[in-house]
């Protein structure tokens, strides 16, 4: 029996009563358990068995093979978010990006705090945009894709400003290469300096940030086009997403 901190990254049904939950855990890095009857209204599993849920896990795992939940004592449910259509749609997103880039048992504490600090932030209204435009920021690291934010990334000399970020060559370009891309994204100096803050950024340390329109939509532009040259990842939340926006604007 192993006793660890685990976040519920997501879940899926399995036979009529039992539960596949994705746990993210510093020691043992991300793994699969089943929380066998946790889906019958009697199960001491069934409130530790939801997304997003934060708490200690008792945990018989072996070598190899799926882990299974002893029991478990809550620490956050994150009922905030789970009662929050947005709230759900954000998170949801958040940690999809997290366990798609996130190897099966490699232990990583530095992302189960990633993790665990946006939901928080997210549960205590902080812009949901800003946490998204982080988390996808922060996993391009974990996903092996990190870009020069500081060198132009055509002729690499030191770049402080830029007004525009080629995607083809991964990163800003300086006043010299302006031309080098002609279909490189026009940006505003705030929004290269945000995404270094980013980067460069402990989570923890997140103050209220106050990010602009055109930034905010420069920031996504960026970060969405960079993803899909990039990682070879196809996102299942961001459809979804990309649906409550539209249902915003034509509220
Ligand atoms: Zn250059």
């Amino acid at each position: 029996m192993k006793k660890v901190d685990a976040l519920v990254l997501r879940t899926i049904d399995y036979g009529e009563s039992h539960k596949i939950l994705t746990l993210l855990t510093p020691t043992y890095g991300k793994i699969a358990v089943m929380a066998r009857g946790a889906k019958k209204p009697s199960s001491q599993l069934g409130s530790i068995s939801q997304p997003f849920t934060y708490g200690t896990y008792l945990l018989m795992i072996s070598e190899r093979g799926m882990g299974t939940v002893a029991q478990a004592d809550l620490i956050d449910s994150f009922r905030k978010i789970r009662e929050d259509l947005f709230k759900t749609a954000y998170a949801s997103y958040m940690m999809e990006l997290i366990d798609r880039f996130t190897e099966e048992r490699e232990p990583s504490a530095g992302i189960f705090l990633l993790a665990l600090t946006l939901l928080s932030y997210l549960a205590d209204d902080k812009d949901p945009e800003v946490l998204m435009r982080l988390t996808e920021v922060k996993m391009l690291d974990f996903a092996g894709i990190r870009p020069d934010l500081f060198h132009c990334a055509n002729c690499g000399q030191p770049v402080e400003t830029t007004i525009r970020f080629s995607i083809i060559k991964g990163g800003p370009l300086c006043s010299d290469c302006q031309a080098s891309d002609e279909r490189a994204i026009w940006i505003k100096p705030a929004t290269l300096r945000l995404l270094q803050t980013f980067q460069a950024m402990d989570v923890r340390r997140l103050g209220e940030i106050n990010v602009g329109e055109d930034v905010r939509r420069q920031m996504n532009k960026v970060l969405r086009q960079y993803y899909d040259e990039y990682s070879g990842v196809q996102l299942r939340t961001r459809a979804f997403l990309d649906q409550l926006h539209k249902y915003e604007l034509d509220f």
